[in-house]
């Protein structure tokens, strides 16, 4: 720290999305906000109410609005918003904000507990079951 000045340690990754069939995208409650539909129906160029009503559906016994999920080959079901072919979110700049949030630390559960099936099958491209 030669001019005194503190900086930022960087803080690397222990997981890998690219290795992973996206895990956190099967996750059946994924709540999104008024300014996540907002950010959404600008992507699509649709207005707040087409965005809302074509992309979440409302769980009345929480009260959130959650992001609406498709038939999947891997998982039972997915985001609608995920890209089944390349496991990647199709509108990654515009994604809600738990998705950018998530893990929220320098590890991912679900990346652990793949790590850890793929090493007991010794088959790295094995897909654990939730
Ligand atoms: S489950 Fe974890 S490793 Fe997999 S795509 Fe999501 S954040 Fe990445
Ligand atoms: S919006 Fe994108 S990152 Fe978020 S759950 Fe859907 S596919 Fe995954």
């Amino acid at each position: 720290m030669k001019n005194g000045k503190a900086f930022p340690i960087p803080v690397k990754a222990k997981y890998s999305c690219e290795k992973c069939p996206a895990y956190c995208c099967s996750y059946p409650e994924i709540e999104v906000t008024p300014r996540d539909i907002e950010r959404l129906a600008r992507h699509f160029s649709l207005d707040y109410e087409q965005a809302e009503e074509r992309l979440t559906k409302y769980d009345a016994k929480e009260k959130v609005r959650l992001l609406r999920h498709q038939k999947d080959r891997v998982f039972d079901s997915v985001c609608a918003l995920l890209d089944q072919k390349t496991r990647r979110c199709s509108v990654y700049h515009a994604r809600p904000g738990v998705c950018r949030e998530y893990p929220d630390s320098n590890r991912c559960g679900y990346y652990e507990f793949l790590k850890f099936e793929r090493a007991h099958q010794d088959d790295p491209h094995f897909i654990a079951l939730t």
